[in-house]
């Protein structure tokens, strides 16, 4: 039995131009699930990972208005709410199918932390921008008393917090996930990329950061032994000339060759270019094969049939 690890994008959760009701979430979450279910019966070992953008800007805008009220949460805090509030819709969904397939095997939600070194350049320089949108005045309040680093968005007239992203390093609840799969469980881990810690001498330490989910599920993938990295997203497969004419689709491809497109710059900052770097270090790591395809394709990409392939 393969392990394989499925890293959700953000449109299997919560799509496009969607308000995020939990009826939204849960339609698509149901469609994704459903997905899953097949490479479940299908006799895969699967650990679901997932994206949490929209979600956790909502817990920060929600934060955000309430902070007469209540206390605001750091960003580690709304980081493991959102790994909860996922976690719980994709357990309640996969649950329901499976057991109406006769299949009785519990999902469960690991909330996750994730090392990353205290001394990662990243953490110097915030790149992500993160929750709601602010005006020019509201921006300079949370830079002075906050210490926010905040960025103006031209396109949406708005200025937004900018937070580092780190690479991931460790996963802290490996062992635990290990010995779920090996009960039989299906687990749901490292959402969002994971909860950010610091190893100090004094323990663990969340850090406001958000890490990468695609390289969040790639170290997830290479940590746990799993055979296949299957990154779900939007695009039934990854292209080199991507929106331009000689755009070409690429099936099966090698890692070098891979790395080769990648240098020549084919892949996009923040969204292609995380994830054709994930599925590359993990083949490069001793993954067997990393596949990027659409959540409709998953099933056949797994079978060969779909899907940008990346093997050694
Ligand atoms: P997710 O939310 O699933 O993580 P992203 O939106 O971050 O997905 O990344 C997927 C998007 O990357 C696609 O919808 C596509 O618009 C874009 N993209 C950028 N470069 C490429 C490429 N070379 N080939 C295919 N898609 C690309
Ligand atoms: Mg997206």
């Amino acid at each position: 039995m393969k392990k394989v690890v499925v890293a959700l994008g953000g449109n299997a959760i919560l799509q496009a131009g969607q308000a995020g009701t939990v009826e939204q979430q849960l339609a698509n979450i149901d469609q994704a699930a459903g997905q899953i279910a097949a490479m479940i019966m299908a006799g895969y070992r699967v650990v679901i990972t997932h994206g949490n953008g929209p979600q956790v800007g909502n817990i920060l805008l929600q934060n955000e208005k309430a902070s007469d009220l209540v206390p605001a949460m750091p960003l580690d805090v709304c980081g493991a709410q959102t790994q909860g509030q996922i976690g719980y819709l994709l357990q309640q969904s996969l649950t329901n199918i499976l057991r109406q397939h006769g299949h009785l095997q519990p999902v469960v939600t690991v909330v996750t932390q994730v090392s990353i070194a205290a001394d990662d350049p990243a953490l110097k320089q915030p790149t992500k921008p993160i929750g709601p949108y602010f005006s020019a005045a509201q921006a300079q309040e949370l830079a002075a008393t906050q210490g926010y680093i905040m960025q103006e968005d031209k396109a949406r007239g708005g200025w937004r917090r900018l937070v580092p992203s780190p690479t991931p390093l460790r996963i802290q609840e490996r062992e635990a996930i290990l010995n779920l799969l090996a009960s039989g469980a299906v687990v749901i881990a490292a959402g969002g990329g994971g909860i950010p810690v610091v190893e100090t001498e004094r323990g663990l330490r969340g850090i406001e950061a958000v890490i990468d989910k695609d390289l969040a599920s790639q170290r997830l993938a290479v940590d746990i032994g799993a055979e296949i990295l299957l990154i779900l997203t939007d695009v039934k497969a990854v292209a080199i000339n991507w929106g331009s004419p000689g755009q070409e689709w690429l099936g099966e491809v090698h890692v070098a060759e891979a790395r080769r497109y990648q240098a020549e710059g084919h892949f996009r900052a923040g969204s292609m270019g995380p994830k054709v770097e994930a599925a590359c270090s993990f083949v490069e790591e001793g993954g067997e094969i990393a596949i990027i395809t659409s959540l409709e394709a998953g099933s056949a990409a797994l079978q060969g049939k779909a899907g940008t392939r990346f093997i050694l």
